[in-house]
């Protein structure tokens, strides 16, 4: 395998983490299965390592990710704000896992951990990391931040720390951010990860199940609709459809149900881009974009231009403060001046 570190990164990371006894891990609001996943397989392991270790996290996660191990401890900022402020206050060293932007963890967590003096490491697969820190290993190549977790707690000496758990969060990361391994995961590496995670024994067919297989009879028919009802270009190059609040109600939707859904136009041949345009639960004026795309179409530089986000090459996501009709005609001149 390829060697993620570099010896100078080794040293000075073994000193952070031995400089360290109260660190919180932190991740990107909306956390996804790799947020979840890194963050809570990098906090057992700095445990094990006889660290106290609270994983903090801005805003909820997904219902099918409920069953990872180490759920119960995670503390929301949203709903805990004072206990995660004064966790970070008296951290010693926090982690920031799965993002590069301090903007990604919302504005209430922001400032509390810019008020927080304790040195920070950053561990992060996304493009351009810009959080000042004491150490950031970054690495966009890699298919998940999960992925570089186990690299970072292998290449420290520590495969045989290496647990049930913190395999099944890693491999769960590595699974949900490459669509079970459908994209960003050609590197022969990813494959010799997982044999090590399967030899901790992992079940990789449960986990699948745990986190694909869990849908609500209301969500499968939120599906339904949507599918019924999606747009597609008049090339047959790009898709759209808009969740909003009232078909949310409609179909009782709690937080996840709309995942995945993007990637299923894809499924038509010829496609080669996949918009969602999903309403705020709460906030008026606030669409959550997502974009889904094959091949070498380039959805963060679309997302950049036209959704004030941005993300991977075929997985991006950004958002618009507009009304949901006002977000379909955004939508429809950004297929339409986008060159495929
Ligand atoms: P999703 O559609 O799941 O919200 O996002 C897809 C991917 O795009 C994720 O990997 C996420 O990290 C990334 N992403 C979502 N929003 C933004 C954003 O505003 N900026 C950047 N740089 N990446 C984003
Ligand atoms: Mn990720």
């Amino acid at each position: 395998m390829n060697t993620l570190l570099t010896t100078q990164q080794t040293s000075e990371l073994s000193n952070i983490i031995g400089d360290a006894k109260n660190i919180v891990i932190t991740c990107h609001h909306n956390p996804d299965g790799d947020a979840i996943g890194s963050s809570l397989a990098w906090g057992r392991y700095l445990s094990l390592k006889g660290k106290d270790v609270t994983v903090v996290i801005p805003d909820a996660y997904p219902d099918f990710l409920q069953w990872m191990p180490g759920t119960q401890e995670i503390v929301r900022y949203d709903t805990h704000p004072e206990k995660a402020a004064m966790l970070l206050k008296i951290a010693d060293l926090v982690c920031c896992l799965d993002y590069n932007a301090t903007s990604r963890i919302g504005e209430e967590m922001e400032r509390a951990l810019q008020a927080s003096a304790a040195p920070r490491l950053v561990i992060d697969h996304h493009l351009n990391p810009d959080i000042p820190s004491a150490l950031t290993i970054s690495q966009p190549s890699m298919s998940s931040t999960s992925e570089m977790v186990f690299h970072i707690i292998d290449e420290l000496g520590d495969y045989d720390v290496i647990d049930r758990q913190i395999a099944t969060n890693i491999y769960t990361g590595m699974m949900t951010d490459t669509g079970a391994f459908t994209y960003n995961s050609a590197d022969p590496d990813v494959y010799i990860v997982i044999s090590k995670l399967l030899a901790k024994g992992i079940n990789k067919d449960k986990i699948y199940r745990n986190v694909y297989w869990v849908f609500s009879v209301s969500r499968m028919r939120l599906w339904g609709e949507v599918l019924q009802s999606f747009v597609v270009s008049d090339d047959g190059h790009a898709s759209y459809f808009t969740i909003s609040r009232k078909m949310m109600k409609r179909y009782n939707f709690i937080k996840g149900d709309a995942e995945g859904l993007v990637n299923m136009p894809l499924q038509i041949k010829g496609i080669k881009l996949s918009i969602s345009l999903r309403e705020d639960t709460e906030k008026p004026n606030l669409i959550w974009v997502s974009l889904r795309s094959v091949d070498d179409f380039p959805c963060n530089k679309m997302s950049e231009q036209y959704f004030n986000g941005g993300g991977h090459l075929n997985a991006s996501g950004g958002r618009l403060f507009c009304s949901l009709h006002e977000a379909e005609e955004v939508v429809k001149r950004a297929i339409k001046e986008f060159k495929y």
